[in-house]
């Protein structure tokens, strides 16, 4: 399912914020802290942590966070639409966004949206949206 790692200067900036924002994850029940960062297309970069609640289903992951970032910080369009995103835990092999967040992240993708996999050691695997979402829910024709 990956294609490969396609790392760019701007995907090891992204990288370095991931792995500022997971150290503010709040993950005091699962202590599995996970870190994103995304750039827009237009490069505006924004991050996220997730946020975990004693009533653990009111919690959230932290592209969720991070989603949420980019849309208040949003003037225009392009500063909706997500060109990369990197997700980062200390686990080997990595993570990489779970089905509800692939469903949140297509809302301001497109199917060439570079979501890039990372332990402690880096970025190890690099996909598409398409690639982790096939066959995406969407209620246009
Ligand atoms: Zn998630």
């Amino acid at each position: 399912m990956s294609d490969g790692i396609e790392i760019t200067e701007y995907s090891l900036a992204l990288l370095k914020e991931a792995t500022k924002a997971r150290a503010k994850a709040h993950a005091p029940y699962s202590r599995f802290a996970v870190g994103v960062a995304l750039r827009t297309a237009s490069g505006k970069v924004y991050s996220g942590a997730n946020i975990e609640n004693t009533s653990y289903p009111e919690g959230w992951c932290a592209e969720t966070s991070a989603i949420s970032h980019m849309i208040m910080g949003a003037e225009s369009a392009q500063d909706r639409e997500i060109a990369e995103l990197v997700v980062i835990a200390d686990l080997t092999p990595p993570i990489t966004p779970c089905g509800g967040c692939r469903q949140r992240i297509k809302e301001f993708a497109t199917p060439q949206t570079r979501i890039h996999a990372a332990d402690l050691a880096g970025i190890q695997h690099s996909y598409t949206l398409a690639a982790l979402l096939p066959a995406a829910f969407h209620l246009e024709g």
